[in-house]
């Protein structure tokens, strides 16, 4: 452990210890034994400084020509294209996805930087048509200041990248917080855009707990901007504990359900359950948990679910061939063996849900896809969000009572139908209470270009992200009154 690499914080351009002389551990969730490195545990004066410093760099940067901002959001994507092997490597190591998903993500980062590196430019605002022929009124818009960002451990660099880069190329300052849990790719993330010619002060880059600097990157009321991505309890917390002129982004927890009707194919119905509701290890904020089936179709699917379920290998994301990998974190295992030993007592149990501990399995976090029936909508493994590979599946008679019991959640990120009927297809999107609508398709999975967030409890009912929405949501308009 002397010898572990140590990671530093990116404070106003230099690459700095926190004052605590404090680090903590990142460890493989696959092989415990597997130490990728120590990292800053930062204090809320090193919040501070990193604040400051983005405080006093905002004034230059917003006055830096839009094409030298997109210049360096293009250098960073190149940057992690050059270096994809290795990062994926590396955030297979720290989260425990599998590489191929490793890969994608990195990739899909870039794509990300890029997109906004050009879209960024496209801004525009709008001229109203008045009785004085020497005025123009026109709207404009301009940044807000200083943007925290501040991620989770699941998609560790491509939910930082479609924060940080509409934030960027619009002219603000940024300071990124990303998990504990995973911050070695936002680490990279960090490199990229130093590598990228970023200026002092306009990117800056601090790990820790939140307990630590939670409150100093939040409650500050330099810090105009937060863009969240975390469990709903959190982001309650923190849009709650914003100063009144700071505009909040949260994204936030979901239940999302996949609907099958009578008419469904149930191979379809099987493989959009497995990539929905298991890959990734069903850690996805899209993931599905829910499964509301139709009465008639219910017993085929469940058999032709588990013989798919039993072919999955489950193993390290390195091993060529794995389809599920390990569980991020030992208290994501804790959480999810608890709501396994939930669903047997008040559910079915199907399938699966064993904690493997044996040979290759012995030094990280697995468990087997866990599929529960006879789900009703009082119990908590229909209620609650689980983050881990267990699907709850319940019973519908028909489209009307499918939308009453998947709306009967407090969460509304991501739902999905499977049908071929054309009138519940056209009526799904208007009924359906989820800021993501899919229709044979599975619920995980969202564009790049596209907007992104929730209804109810998922997101704050402020902005959306990802797509044109990122953009919109580190700008403000001033409208203009110009006379001669
Ligand atoms: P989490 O809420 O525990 O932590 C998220 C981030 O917030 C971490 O960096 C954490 O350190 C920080 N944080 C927590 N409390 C804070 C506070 N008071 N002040 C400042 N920072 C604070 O979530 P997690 O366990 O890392 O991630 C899993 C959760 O994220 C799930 O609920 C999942 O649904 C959600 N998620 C949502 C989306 C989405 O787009 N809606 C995407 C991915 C994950």
């Amino acid at each position: 452990m002397d010898n572990a690499t140590q990671f530093l914080n990116y404070i106003d351009g230099q690459w700095v210890a926190s004052g605590s002389g404090n680090t903590f551990e990142n460890r493989n969730p696959a092989d415990q034994d597997d130490l990728l490195g120590l990292f800053q545990a930062s204090t809320a004066e090193d919040a501070r400084r990193a604040i400051a410093a983005a405080d006093r760099a905002f004034t230059e940067w917003r006055a830096t020509p839009i094409s030298q901002r997109a210049r360096i959001l293009n250098r960073a994507a190149d940057y992690l294209m050059e270096n994809l092997e290795q990062f994926a490597q590396e955030l297979t190591r720290e989260e425990g996805k599998l590489l191929a998903n490793s890969r994608d993500e990195i990739a899909r980062s870039a794509q990300t930087l890029r997109f906004y590196a050009v879209e960024g430019q496209t801004i525009t605002g709008e001229t109203f048509p008045q009785d004085d022929a020497r005025m123009t009124v026109y709207t404009q818009r301009e940044p807000l200041g200083v943007a925290t960002v501040i991620t989770p451990w699941n998609f560790p660099i491509s939910i930082p990248a479609r924060k940080i880069a509409p934030a960027l190329i619009t002219g603000n300052s940024v300071v990124f917080k990303p998990s504990s849990d995973a911050p070695l790719i936002g680490y990279r993330l960090a490199e990229a855009l130093h590598h990228a010619g970023v200026p002092a002060g306009v990117f800056n880059f601090i790990t820790g707990a939140a307990s630590a600097i939670g409150e100093e990157i939040t409650a500050n009321p330099v810090v105009k901007a937060i863009s969240f991505t975390g469990s709903t309890a959190a982001g309650e917390r923190i849009h709650r504990a914003a100063a009144m002129a700071t505009r909040t982004q949260m994204e936030l927890g979901g239940k999302n359900p996949l609907i099958v009707l009578e008419d469904a194919d149930i191979d379809t119905a099987v493989d959009l359950t497995v990539k929905g509701g298991f890959s990734l290890t069903g850690q996805a904020c899209t993931g599905t948990s829910r499964v509301l089936i139709a009465r008639s179709c219910k017993e085929a699917y469940l058999t032709r679910l588990v013989e798919k379920v039993k072919t999955l290998k489950i193993g390290n994301g390195m091993t060529e061939g794995t389809q599920i990998g390990p569980l991020a974190t030992r208290q994501q295992l804790d959480t999810v063996l608890g709501y396994i030993e939930t669903g047997r007592q008040e559910a079915t149990h199907v399938h699966g849900g064993e904690h493997l501990t044996e040979g290759d399995y012995a030094k990280g976090f697995y468990v087997t896809p866990a599929i529960f029936s006879d789900v009703t909508q009082e119990m908590r493994i229909a209620r609650e969000e689980i983050f881990g590979p267990v699907v709850a599946v319940i019973e519908i008679d028909g489209y009307e009572d499918a939308i009453t019991k998947a709306n009967d959640t407090p969460y509304g990120l991501s739902a999905a139908l499977v049908t071929k009927n054309f009138d519940y297809i056209q009526r799904f999107p208007l009924d359906i209470q989820a800021g993501t609508v899919k229709i044979n398709r599975t619920t995980t999975g969202n564009l790049v270009n596209a907007p992104f967030g929730g209804l109810k409890q998922s997101s704050t009912s402020t902005f959306r992200e990802s797509g044109r929405a990122g953009l919109d949501f580190f700008t403000q308009t001033k409208t203009v009154y110009l006379g001669c």
